[in-house]
């Protein structure tokens, strides 16, 4: 049981920390193609996201995702994932990756004792996928993914945000390179979070359709599974042994069983992916560098004003800030 509890009584047993801004993608649905990135001044030191990590871990969290931006891109994160990995009573430390860096990172992640990969992949065709990433090259991610696969995480799961009009109409041939390599695949809602330059209505798909294209294909057999995460999962009857997740921030809200809060890059703890209530740990961080009793105390008063639920709606930008600065 976590030590650290919300006002609504949910334990917080999962930290998302974000370790960088940057990234060398440039996805429509998370950035704008002209993005400014933070000074570096701004950005968490390593020492400083290890001291945030052993805090929570310290006080029952149990799962710590590195995120970003691309995590694989902060010079050092090896050695973060090391240290954190290292961290007494934390249960798994997974990461969530675009896969450029894989080839050459994946098996040094799993060395550090990172146990579980997120790996993004919204298009099996390069100029499709060139165009969702602006820049990606889809066969580098590919070669990573295979990379990740020798390497000998315990598992591994794709991530797919499905649009109409860009990828919708290949989810199946998605889910079948995800099953025919035991992967695990999971889609998601797109979500409203920084002014991408479009609406995000024109392309939204919801869960359900995902659904139905995919039993196009396949049998959809319902789990009651977890991941201590907010998606759902199904297994398919052809392929028992990969999961089928739905991550539905608009379709089917999961903040019922919120676990997990996120702390940005530049040291804001954000209590809720759909607000914007935050506190400055950064501030916290510096002013009492060896002491850690002022931070908790924060984070303590900050979880009692952790929102109930996010309210999205797509066509309105209520939070201002990219998924990238959010740590998706
Ligand atoms: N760069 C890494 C990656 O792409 O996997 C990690 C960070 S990225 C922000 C984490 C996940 O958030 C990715 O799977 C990405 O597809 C997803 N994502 C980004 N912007 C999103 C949005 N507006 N709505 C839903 N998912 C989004
Ligand atoms: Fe980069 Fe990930 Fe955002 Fe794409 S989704 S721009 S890979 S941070």
């Amino acid at each position: 049981m976590s030590t650290l509890q919300d006002g609504y009584g949910r334990g917080i047993e999962y930290l998302r920390l974000s370790v960088t801004d940057r990234c060398d993608f440039r996805c429509v649905y998370c950035m704008a193609e002209d993005m400014t990135f933070l000074p570096r001044q701004q950005v968490l030191t390593l020492e400083e996201i290890q001291r945030i990590a052993a805090l929570f871990v310290a006080n029952g969290t149990r799962k710590i995702r590195l995120t970003g931006g691309e995590p694989l891109v902060r010079k050092g994160i090896v050695e973060l994932c090391g240290k954190i990995a290292a961290l007494p009573g934390l249960r798994e430390l997974v990461m969530t990756t675009n896969g450029s860096q894989l080839v050459k990172m994946a098996r040094p992640l799993v060395d550090a004792g990172v146990k579980r990969l997120n790996i993004s992949l919204d298009s099996l065709d390069a100029e499709r996928f060139r165009a969702i990433t602006r820049v990606g090259d889809l066969r580098q991610v590919q070669a990573g993914i295979d990379a990740a696969r020798a390497a000998g995480f315990q598992r591994i799961k794709l991530n797919t945000v499905a649009m109409k009009g860009r990828n919708a109409d290949e989810i199946p041939d998605l889910v079948a390179y995800a099953v025919e390599r035991g992967l695990d695949i999971t889609f998601i809602e797109e979500m409203p979070l920084g002014d991408v330059g479009r609406s995000r209505g024109e392309s939204y798909c919801s869960s359900d359709e995902v659904r139905e294209i995919i039993a196009s294909r396949y049998t959809l057999i319902d789990s009651a599974e977890q991941s201590g995460g907010p998606a759902r999962y199904a297994r398919l009857k052809e392929f028992p042994e990969s999961r089928i997740g739905f991550i539905s921030p608009h379709s089917h809200n999961f903040c019922a069983t919120c676990n997990r809060v996120r702390l940005t890059v530049e040291g804001r703890l954000l209590l809720c992916l759909g607000h914007e209530n935050s506190i400055d740990l950064r501030a916290l961080l510096r002013r009492y560098p060896t002491d850690d009793q002022p931070l908790l105390d924060a984070v303590r008063a900050a979880l009692q004003r952790k929102p109930l639920r996010h309210e999205f709606n797509l066509d309105e930008v209520q939070v201002v800030r990219f998924m990238n600065a959010t740590g998706g």
